[in-house]
């Protein structure tokens, strides 16, 4: 099948979603939590496509077991108003691998589980820490937490030296910790759509967020297609460069914009050397951060543009649908 208009091919499109923007710190290659599908949530890390990258296409992650060898909780009590307890993750392997990591959320009582949270992808060697999901501070209560990790070959990891479970008591709301960003203009003057130059969005249904992709995974943001171009991508919106980085499971080279309106904004598959920003930068919207590309795997150049409440890296679950946001703006596109 061909898609004229699409500016992606079907196939990296694919690889784009198995594995999009995930690393050690970063939360976005997890377990999809409302997927009840067992494939999604037992592949391992997916390999990069090879070939046109530019030669800087990563090693897949060894398919070796891995060991849970550290899991730790900064607090047993989150009172009102504080921040988010952190859980610590590591795990280990005789050789550098990846896991994917979920943390399970019970009742205390029963087991019931009431909320997953996915880690992401972690890779072996690296000590990970995230926040509690801010969806516990509106539930007060006694909870049991749980760390399922599987890792490359598929298989759950086992635990050395760390517990089965923590206890985590939620003592009343935290009445701001849960609140999510909307980012919808209603103006124009304080939002600019993310790619300068030929572009398309809106036609291709395989480009869309949520779009299915390989192994029954989701695709988690929008694709604006460049043709065979890569264009200049802009800040969307005033707020900080949280990261910059190149994630060696499909995303390439990814930057990060925490807004000011409080949600996270992820270019990915930028073209290699054309970054012009650094972590903790201000950038003010329309301003100019880099070119979108086609680094991370075998695509054409398109912008893979993702939105998430702030923090990115604890948010791949709560992703929300740039294209109503997209739409709104004036853009270049052509379909
Ligand atoms: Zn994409």
């Amino acid at each position: 099948m061909t898609l004229p208009l699409a500016g992606v091919r079907p196939s990296a499109a694919h690889a784009d979603e198995r594995t999009p923007a995930s690393t050690a710190t970063d939360g976005s290659g997890g377990l999809r939590t409302g997927s009840t599908t067992p494939d999604a949530a037992t592949s391992p890390p997916a390999p990069p496509a090879s070939g046109s990258a530019g030669g800087t296409a990563p090693e897949a992650p060894a398919r070796v077991p891995a060991t849970i060898t550290r899991f730790a909780l900064t607090a047993r009590t989150w009172k009102k108003g504080a921040a988010a307890p952190q859980v610590q993750v590591r795990i280990d392997a005789r050789r550098a691998t990846a896991a994917r990591v979920q943390l399970r959320i019970e009742d205390r009582a029963t087991h019931k589980l009431l909320f997953r949270q996915s880690f992401g992808t972690v890779r072996s060697g690296v000590d990970v820490a995230r926040h509690v999901t801010a969806r516990l501070a509106a539930k007060p209560g006694s909870y049991r937490l749980r760390l399922v990790v599987k890792d490359a070959t598929g298989q759950r990891a086992r635990r050395k030296g760390v517990p089965v479970a923590w206890g985590l008591r939620v003592t009343t709301p935290a009445e701001t910790a849960a609140t999510v960003p909307t980012a919808t203009p209603t103006a124009t003057g304080s939002y600019v759509f993310p790619v300068q130059g030929r572009c398309n969005f809106r036609s291709v249904q395989a480009q869309r967020f949520h779009a299915g992709r390989s192994g029954g995974r989701l695709h988690n943001g929008q694709d604006i297609g460049t043709y065979d171009g890569f264009p200049p991508v802009v800040a969307v919106t005033a707020g900080t460069i949280s990261r910059v980085w190149y994630d060696d499971f499909g995303g390439g080279w990814t930057l990060v914009i925490d807004g000011d309106d409080r949600m996270a904004y992820g270019y990915l598959h930028l073209k290699a050397g054309s970054i012009l920003v650094k972590a903790g930068q201000r950038v003010t919207p329309g301003q100019r951060v880099a070119n979108a590309g086609n680094t991370g795997g075998d695509y054409e150049p398109h912008l893979h543009f993702e939105m998430r409440p702030i923090p990115w890296d604890a948010n791949r679950d709560r992703a929300v649908d740039p294209l109503p946001f997209l739409s709104k703006l004036p853009n270049p596109c052509d379909g």
